[in-house]
């Protein structure tokens, strides 16, 4: 079955149609289509895409999102934009305005970006960011988490998986699945795997790869001594956090595109004096 699982994601992808896609239209049905979903034997891709969409939901009600016009929505807008689509995969994104230095993405191919992050990084280094999350969509690492946090619900017997009836999930139940899903670390190798997604993605849409080190220098910096979730995340699964910066340095240099990264000033566009055209 799960050789299965994979030949048909990897069929999607090819497809250029994400089971994500599929779930998305659920919309507010997103939860009863879990619960239905979720009750038989298996917990498929698709089970999983409306699970963590169902998750996010909840997220994205709890959350103050950036509105249209504020700053932060229009500079996610201008980097984000052009890859709403990767690999064939669907993604979308909103900015939660919250000063905590955070982001994630979810098996039904969302990505959240805490405006606090967006404030210590510049554009390179925050779309160096979003291809690693991205990165963990593309490799299936965070349907692989939702699974197990699926699964550590089930086993404690709160959900009503095993059973032939209908799993009930309760609000709170949601919203455990979902904080685990979001805390739950990716193995080393993972990390790594997304990481080089990153890179590639900086050096496919010609963006300065330079970039990539130098986000993960100061996310290194920044998990020295931080309690953060994310940070932790991010960083604690390698022994040295210094390393993934170097790595991706050793790969700049590698390809002849290394060059000391300067940080591009403006973090946050502030609004520039009209020049009147004459
Ligand atoms: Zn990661």
């Amino acid at each position: 079955m799960k050789n299965k699982s994979i030949i048909l994601g990897a069929l999607f992808v090819l497809l250029g149609v994400s089971t994500a896609n599929a779930q998305i239209n659920f919309g507010e049905k997103a939860l009863g289509a879990v619960q239905k979903g979720v009750a038989g034997f298996t917990f498929s891709d698709a089970d999983a895409a409306s699970l963590s969409k169902a998750a996010v939901d909840k997220m994205d009600a709890e959350h103050v999102i950036t509105g249209a016009k504020d700053p932060y929505t229009l500079r996610l807008n201008k980097l984000f934009g052009k890859h709403k689509t990767t690999e064939g995969v669907a993604l979308n994104y909103k900015v939660y305005k919250l000063n905590e230095v955070n982001a994630f993405a979810t098996a039904d191919g969302s990505v959240r970006v805490y405006s606090g992050l967006m404030d210590i990084m510049d554009d390179n280094e925050l779309l160096a960011v979003i291809g690693h999350e991205i990165g963990h969509v593309v490799n299936t690492d965070s349907r692989d988490a939702i699974k197990a946090a699926y699964k550590k619900e089930a086993a404690l017997g709160l959900l009503a998986s095993q059973s032939d009836k209908v799993a009930a999930i309760t609000d709170s139940q949601l919203a455990k699945v979902g904080s685990q899903m979001i805390d739950s670390k990716h193995s080393r190798k993972q990390e790594s795997e997304a990481d080089e997604f990153s890179y590639n993605f900086m050096k496919n849409n010609s963006y300065n790869v330079n970039a990539v080190s130098s986000a993960f220098a100061i996310l290194a910096k920044m998990s020295e001594g931080a309690e953060s979730s994310f940070l932790e995340k991010m960083m604690s699964s390698h022994p040295d956090p210094k390393e993934r910066a170097e790595n991706a340095k050793l790969r700049a240099e590698k390809d002849g595109l290394y060059k000391p990264y300067v940080k591009q000033k403006p973090v946050v566009a502030k609004k520039a004096p009209v020049k009147k055209k004459k």
